[in-house]
């Protein structure tokens, strides 16, 4: 059988079913069902009672399957053209004498209101929604279930946080948890697009919701209107699977490694100045920690400003959707996520450098020697307060 043949032809030769005389004859009961499609198409529907042969192994597999040669078998695909293909070949080169194929396949079935099996845990709604993920072989429904049962922290609802919050709602991330006491001020507007003119004064997190439950209503939104400090932190990050930091000082950045590696939560992190922005990964003991990396904060004098300072503002949306894709990764267990390695981004020659970054055994926090840091020294050390907040822009 060539599969070039115009599928006209290759209909012309073989018997096809409508859906519902399909049916009609399923519930009757005597034949083989075969689904010939692809493993993720089967896991988002199926015909119940069906055996999954893809297109592929039909002439390796269907014996398995249909031992019987002189055997009714009923054959579906998504729209009836890889099923009319396989009946053909099953009468053509493989002896089988009675195949019948679905017109319209699976698709034109479920058009006519017929039942197939779906998978559990996904309404339909779901599963139009995010049918562009489930159709992913390496996702599948299976990856869509992950997002769905996860709960994802966003320190800072300003430049990172934004674009992170609205793709990780869109891919349905299950609960979006919000940490900042900040409100939104004008000034954002030219980078944190989660919020919008209306909202200026509003509190960010608020804000945030309102877009988040606008766009999908799946996701849990869980306003933190505080800043992270040592007496909330541990209790706040308890509940998260995965951390995004997009934190606008350093102290707040410490604070988080500090507990994240002592509950072993991953975290990714950014940060964006001017036309350049950095990215990497944190798992605790798998990769190095924030402070393998930067022992100590630059010194006040580095730090480009106490103030405000520029930001092209799509950096935020570059950087921040970055890290969207490394939290995807981590819950769906998909890909190679970026520990050990530390991504920079010049926006202006438009170029990704990567550095290996490696655990450091005598890093204070995570090396093989530290001591249990007792929580009131948590985030405190070394000793900030003499350190002028807001470096990295949020
Ligand atoms: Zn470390």
């Amino acid at each position: 059988m060539a599969t070039t043949e115009p599928i006209e032809l290759v209909r012309s030769r073989i018997e096809e079913l409508d859906p519902a005389d399909a049916h009609e004859e399923i519930a009757s009961g005597d034949l083989v069902l075969v689904d010939t499609r692809e493993q993720h198409e089967w896991d988002e529907a199926h015909l119940d009672g069906a055996t999954l042969v893809p297109p592929a192994s039909v002439a390796d597999r269907i014996e398995e399957v249909a031992p019987d040669r002189s055997a009714r078998v009923l054959l579906y695909c998504r729209v009836g053209n890889r099923s009319a293909r396989a009946a053909d070949l099953m009468e053509t080169e493989l002896g089988y004498e009675n195949v019948a194929s679905v017109a319209g396949g699976i698709e034109a079935w479920q058009q006519a209101g017929l039942p197939v099996v779906e998978p559990e845990g996904m309404t339909r709604e779901q599963r139009m929604r995010y049918s562009r993920h489930t159709l992913l072989p390496e996702f599948g429904v299976d990856g869509q279930l992950k997002l769905l049962h996860s709960k994802v922290l966003l320190v800072g609802a300003g430049g990172l946080g934004s674009p992170s919050a609205l793709y990780l709602a869109a891919a349905g991330i299950g609960t979006l948890g919000l940490v900042d006491d900040d409100e939104v001020d004008a000034s954002n507007l030219q980078r944190q697009v989660i919020h919008t003119t209306d909202r200026v004064g509003v509190p960010k997190t608020e804000s945030a919701r309102i877009s988040i439950e606008a766009l999908n209503p799946d996701v849990d939104v869980i306003e933190h209107r505080t800043r992270l400090d040592a007496d909330n932190i541990l209790e706040i990050i308890e509940g998260y699977d995965v951390i995004v930091d997009g934190a606008d000082n350093f102290p707040t950045r410490y604070l988080l490694n500090d507990a994240s590696v002592r509950m072993r939560k991953p975290v990714v992190s950014a940060s964006i100045l001017a036309f350049d922005g950095q990215l990497s990964t944190f798992v605790p003991y798998e990769g190095p920690c924030y402070r393998c990396l930067y022992p100590t904060p630059p010194p006040p004098e580095l730090a480009p400003s106490c103030g405000a300072a520029g930001v092209l503002g799509v950096m935020a949306g570059v950087m921040g959707l970055l890290q969207a894709n490394e939290v995807i990764k981590l819950v769906a267990g998909v890909g190679e996520p970026l520990i050990g390695r530390l991504l920079l981004y010049d926006s202006l020659g438009t170029r990704f450098t990567e550095l290996k970054v490696k655990r450091d055994p005598k890093c204070p926090i995570c090396g093989h020697d530290a001591p249990e840091i007792p929580e009131s020294e948590m985030g405190r050390f070394p000793d900030y307060d003499a350190f002028c907040a807001g470096t990295a822009v949020g």
